[in-house]
């Protein structure tokens, strides 16, 4: 073979390292088997790939948004029932719920976590509505981990106004977004139940439920209807844009029982992105 073929051939070989065969759909609807170049194919595969992408993100985060409102209108029990019924549905939640916390500057749960941090490690604390129970895997301290779900043996699945932990045995209740019942006054009556005398008891909630002027709650109610169930609020920490904290601690003694006045928590409703 003279200098030039072996040139030649080498140059062939270069060109058929940048064509590859590849199955497109025909205008007909058939199969049809045609050369395209690397750069091309790539391209509209990948971005085939991205508008697949792009749907299934949409249809989760609707599936989301859905369930999301569910456990919102709907008492605590029947949210046990409906994730009873499909448990694959907690994890669609909790998939959509850790995207539309991505957003978040900052995460309620991380000022807990620090918040206990800052205590002695033998607390022993309830995470109400732990969701991934990242409270638990963050802290020394015993955690009783309580969700609709368990996805883990360390989660204690139940509806929170139920639980089986006994009275009078926990220092810290954290309920951390998860007062989502249309009874959520239960949840906090078992919190009560639970918690020693001078306990603690820690509410992180989104900030537009507290929004009076756009439908949502007096905040100051709020805290009313729960030193009346038992608690002397402690501190308040409303500068953080999207969510506030409350602070309380159980009282000795039992308030004379008179029936409170709740206020209604509307819906937190996320945002499609
Ligand atoms: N506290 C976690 C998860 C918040 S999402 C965090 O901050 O990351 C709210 C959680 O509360 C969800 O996992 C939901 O399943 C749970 N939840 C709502 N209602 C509940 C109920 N009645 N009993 C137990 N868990 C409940």
């Amino acid at each position: 073979m003279t200098e030039d073929q072996r040139r030649s051939r080498k140059r062939k070989r270069g060109r058929s390292h940048k064509i590859k065969k590849t199955a497109v759909a025909s205008p007909d609807g058939g199969a049809a088997t045609k050369s395209l170049p690397v750069s091309a194919s790539s391209n509209k595969s990948s971005s085939k790939s991205s508008f697949l992408d792009k749907m299934r993100a949409r249809l989760s985060g609707g599936h989301f948004r859905m369930i999301n409102e569910k456990l919102y209108t709907c008492t605590g029990d029947e949210a046990l029932d409906y994730f009873k019924e499909d448990p694959a549905l907690f994890n669609v939640y909790h998939a959509g719920y850790q995207e539309q916390m991505s957003h978040w500057p900052e995460q309620p749960n991380d000022i807990i976590i620090k918040w206990i941090k800052g205590h002695i490690p033998s607390l022993v604390v309830a995470d109400f509505g732990c969701g991934d129970a990242r409270l638990a895997r963050s802290v020394k301290n015993k955690v009783f981990s309580i969700d609709l779900v368990s996805n883990d043996p360390s989660v204690i699945a139940c509806d929170m106004s139920n639980t089986p932990l006994e009275t009078s045995s926990i220092d810290v209740a954290v309920f951390c977004l998860s007062l989502m019942g249309i009874n959520f006054p239960n949840y906090l009556k078992e919190a009560h139940r639970v918690l020693k005398p001078h306990g603690w008891l820690l509410i992180a909630e989104v900030k537009s439920r507290f929004d009076p002027t756009t439908g949502g709650a007096d905040p100051n109610k709020f805290v009313k209807a729960i030193c009346e169930l038992g608690f002397t609020c402690q501190s308040k920490d409303f500068s953080n844009k999207m969510f506030l904290l409350f602070y309380f601690k159980k009282k000795e003694k039992l308030n004379a029982r008179k029936l409170i006045e709740w206020p209604e928590l509307k819906p937190c409703l996320y945002k499609r992105r």
